[in-house]
């Protein structure tokens, strides 16, 4: 069998279509993953790395006195599975197999994936014969050429990939884990630092830095206006910038009719078709559309995948000589693009354009296949046909403008202006992304004489360098050799899902502010691009098989220890610079009660609240949802009533959720309970919260002398106004308890919020778990539960209850559970069971239980049951046992109806006995007659 292995599942299933030409594809599923298989072949796709490279275990815990963040760079590293599915299917159809080829993506990414899923095979198939298709488009051409002309798996090109892997693994949990710990952050609160990602970052700080320190200066414009044949002409000075006021004032002055024509330049330009899309020139033009640079880079992919565009990521800016730009050409005609295509082949440059950059393994990106708006959406559309425009652009003629320049003078001041007319459009025809305007001339001659409409004297500033978007910053990264061209992307979405950049132009955070401005001082090692510049360069040596990869990482380790000396040395001052600087970005304005500031506060336990920085002096503070729920940061908006920013809690993939004005939150939020104190009313409320009191907690804390102050009530009505308080408390906590029991023990559904039924239950006057108890069947269904879920959920509340009452009626916690064990849940079952027959079922000590049913029939206020001690039990236990018949299931039956020996048997009714025990009146009597001959005897 001959077993084909591509990058992801589409592609398998495309190449399987493409390589199987007539013959019918069946598609096979085993553990959710697809093959496709036709004769002798099996094609099945991975989903890009299904291993992934991690520290030998024993380096997880942050925290570790053996294992410091330092340790990490010496550490041994393992390959896990990630997809344990896809490499089960693997290693099964490669036991089966007699020949593989790797058909993963052509770089260095892909030929690491593809080395990878040779090792999976070569684990359980030692001698199978592997080999390697190579392809730039998912094209019929290109896949047949490919599996034709098959070629080794490159181990120099993998293993370069495989050093970047143990590099980056190595550079960024170490140092993640050791900036992290000394600014003390922890769990979602993580200070991430990386190879590429930490000196792109410091890019964006240091744009910004440049920007907060930058001084405007004024400078002076001077243009005029005049009228030829009733057109307004504009002319500008040819100063095209006076810095000095008084000189412009001067030029200004001067400035006065007649305007002289004195002369008329006219030329042609040449406007060049633009270059053939590497990764970073797609992006930048898909920007310009709209796209992100991850999401267009996305879309790319997925084209590629459905063969309508070649590999979109490559370096290459010159179409190679094996690129048949007739085919591409040719299928277009058949494309909605047939009259463009016309048109380029009526106007052909007999060159196609060419970038500075050409590199063998993939074409520039082209298309490859035929699309329509309808079958693919309009994104992918609008992808697609910059990626065709682009193609024809290339091979279109450069456009020529005629243009025209124009000098003239006014009382000695010279002006000018100058007009342009496009008159051969070409590529412009056919690539309308970027604009193209005329602007056209009147016809002048030389010495004319004009009159000036109007003078302008504009005073202007200069303006700070902008902040990158993120297409210019990915330009700026290609030219430093920061990531390549299939990570760039990707590294500019970290920066944005950490917090260390927000918006496009991008803008740091305070976070990363102060952690690109710590490194910088203490280790600018992170912060620089020479590091990842040299290691690009080691990478291509281990390319050319000049260094090996061990050799690679160890010159590697070495650099990052002596990061390390560096760092270890200032650990303490690096923790307060980033901590002093990102208490900023947490602190939300004045504290109602002492006007220090408040904070919004992170605890490693997934907890979050806010604070005042006064405390334990003031403890005034507002409690926020989990983290779970969305990570507490602040806005720019601030409350006009309190000073206070305004709080978000934020989750990846989920809309952020608006807190708002703390403390405004915190009033409404507490007001429904509040109102639940029933003397409470509009005017005591108000009068409260002047004086911070917020919450039934402070009502009942502030004490009756605490509310008269607050208020000004009577004491009689203050006492009343606590008390009430404090009922509220008890009842809140009941609430809170019953809330959580319902969550624990329904199971979330669709259309079932756990606060709505909590609240119906709350309206239906059931607070607490022991109010479900009672509760009507009718009522649960009402609010969304099921019969059985009702059923169990009762049940559950009815054990709870009781093992409650139990708990306080003094039982320990371990004879609770044997007891539960045994059927023995109500306080009402322990005074229906004989202690004896308790003792049996369960097990425990009879004078324990005895103890236990004294303790819970005095509880209940019924008399305490019939005492018996261990002694006499198992003399009794004896005497039963030795009469023929009884065995350990009778005594059972006979223990629960209170018979634990001989003489209580014997004066027993039997008609009784029979009824409690279920044993025949027959028999009951012959244990009797027994009982009596041994007892006598
Ligand atoms: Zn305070
Ligand atoms: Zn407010």
């Amino acid at each position: 069998m001959h077993l084909i292995i591509t990058e992801k599942n589409i592609s398998a299933e495309r190449i399987a279509k493409i390589l199987a030409g007539k013959e019918k594809v069946t598609v096979g599923k085993d553990g959710g993953i697809s093959s496709y298989s036709f004769n002798d072949n099996v094609i099945t796709g991975l989903r890009g790395h299904v291993v992934e490279v991690d520290f030998e275990p024993g380096y997880s815990n942050w925290r570790s006195e053996e294992h410091t963040p330092r340790s990490l760079i010496d550490a041994g590293t393992i390959k896990v599975p990630t997809e344990k599915k896809i490499i089960y299917l693997i290693q099964k159809l490669a036991k089966k197999a007699d020949r593989v080829t790797i058909a993963t993506d052509f770089d260095t990414e892909g030929e690491l994936i593809g080395k990878e899923a040779y090792e999976l095979i070569r684990a359980v198939n030692p001698k199978v014969k592997v080999d390697r298709s190579r392809f730039s488009a998912i094209t019929p051409e290109e896949i047949h050429h490919a599996f034709s002309n098959t070629t080794e798996i490159d181990f120099a090109l993998a293993a370069a990939g495989e050093a970047r892997q143990v590099i980056d693994l190595m550079w960024g949990a170490s140092l993640t884990r050791f900036i992290s710990l000394a600014a003390r952050r922890g769990g979602a609160n993580i200070l991430s630092v990386g190879r590429v990602q930490s000196p792109t970052l410091a890019m964006i700080v240091d744009r910004e830095k440049e920007i907060e320190a930058f001084i405007a200066e004024k400078y002076w414009q001077l243009s005029l206006c005049t009228e030829k044949s009733g057109e307004i002409i504009e002319a500008r000075h040819t100063t095209p910038r006076f810095t000095d006021k008084a000189a412009a004032e001067t030029a200004h002055a001067r400035t006065k009719e007649p305007l002289i024509v004195t002369e008329i330049k006219e030329s042609q330009k040449t406007d060049r078709a633009p270059t053939p899309f590497d990764t970073t020139g797609f992006i930048v033009a898909a920007a310009r559309l709209g796209f992100s640079a991850a999401n267009s880079m996305r879309i790319a992919e997925d084209l590629y995948m459905n063969g309508l565009i070649s590999y979109p990521r490559t370096d290459n800016t010159v179409y190679p000589k094996t690129l048949d730009l007739n085919g591409v050409l040719k299928a277009l005609q058949h494309s909605v693009f047939s009259t463009d295509v016309d048109w380029v082949l009526a106007h052909r440059r007999p060159v196609p354009t060419a970038g500075k950059k050409s590199t063998t393994d993939h074409p520039p990106i082209h298309p490859t296949g035929i699309a329509t708006r309808d079958a693919i959406g309009d994104d992918r559309w609008k992808v697609y046909e910059l990626v065709v425009r682009r193609f024809l652009a290339t091979l279109s003629l450069d456009a020529q403008w005629k243009t025209l320049k124009v000098n003239f003078d006014a009382g000695g001041e010279p002006y000018t202006a100058t007009g342009g007319v496009l008159i051969e459009p070409g590529w412009r025809r056919i690539y309308p992304y970027s604009e193209a305007k005329d602007h056209v001339l009147p016809r002048f001659t030389e010495g004319e004489k004009l009159p000036i409409k109007e003078k302008r004297l504009e005073e202007k500033e200069t303006q700070p360098p902008p902040r990158y978007t993120q297409a210019k910053l990915i330009q700026r990264m290609e030219e430093l050799g920061l990531g390549t061209k299939s990570t760039r992307h990707e590294v500019i979405g970290k920066l944005v899902s950490r917090k260390y950049v927000e918006g496009n132009p991008l803008r740091p955070s305070l976070v990363g502010m102060a952690v690109i401005g710590s490194l910088e001082d203490h280790a600018d090692t992170i912060t620089k691009p020479d590091m990842t510049q040299m290691l690009e360069d080691h990478m291509n040596l281990i390319k050319e098989r000049q260094r090996n990869r061990d050799d690679v990482v160890r010159e590697s380790r070495e650099m990052l220890h002596r990061v390390f000396d560096q760092l270890e040395a200032h650990g303490q001052e690096i923790g307060d610079e980033i901590m002093d600087q990102t208490a900023e970005e947490m602190t939300l304005g004045p504290c109602p009660v002492c006007g220090k500031d408040i904070r919004i506060r992170h605890l490693r336990s997934q907890a979050q609240f806010i604070g005042c920085t006064n405390y334990p002096e003031c403890t005034f503070n507002i409690g926020l949802p989990m983290v779970m729920w969305g990570f507490a940061i602040r806005t720019d908006e601030i409350c006009p009533k309190h000073g206070l920013h305004h709080v978000t809690l934020v989750k990846k993939g989920a809309r952020p959720w608006e807190i708002g004005c703390p403390l405004c939150h915190h009033i409404t939020s507490n007001k429904e309970t509040l109102d639940l104190v029933p003397t409470m009313t509009d005017e005591i409320r108000e009068k409260l919260h002047k004086k911070h009191i917020y919450t039934v907690y402070e009502v009942a804390k502030s004490g009756q002398d605490g509310v008269m102050a607050a208020t000004g009530l009577p004491p009689e009505s203050a006492e009343k106004l606590v008390n009430g308080a404090e009922e509220v408390l008890v009842l809140l906590r009941k609430r809170s308890e019953c809330r959580k029991f319902v969550r624990k023990h329904l199971p979330p559904r669709r259309g079932r919020s756990h606060s709505a039924i909590v609240k119906k239950l709350h309206a239906a006057g059931i607070d607490d778990v022991e109010g479900l108890v009672g509760a009507e069947r009718q009522l649960l269904r009402s609010v969304g539960m099921g019969e059985v879920e009702a059923e169990n959920l009762q049940a559950e509340a009815k054990r709870i209850t009781n093992e409650r009452v139990l708990r306080d009626i003094g039982i320990p916690a371990v004879s609770l559970k044997k007891y539960h064990h045994a059927g023995i849940i109500t306080p009402l079952d322990f005074i229906g069971h004989h202690p004896a027959a308790i003792s049996e079922m369960t097990g425990i000590n009879p004078e324990t239980v005895y103890r236990h049913v004294e303790m819970v029939a005095k509880a209940l206020n019924k008399p305490a049951p019939e005492k018996i001690s261990k002694i006499q039990l198992e003399k009794g236990k004896a005497e039963l046992l030795a009469i023929r018949g009884i065995g350990e299931a009778a005594i059972g039956k006979l223990y629960r109806a209170g018979i634990f020996n001989g003489d209580r048997l014997d004066q027993a009714s039997p008609d009784d006995l029979a009824k409690k025990t279920g044993i025949p009146k027959e028999k009951i009597l012959e244990y009797q007659k027994e009982y009596r001959a041994v007892a006598k005897a």
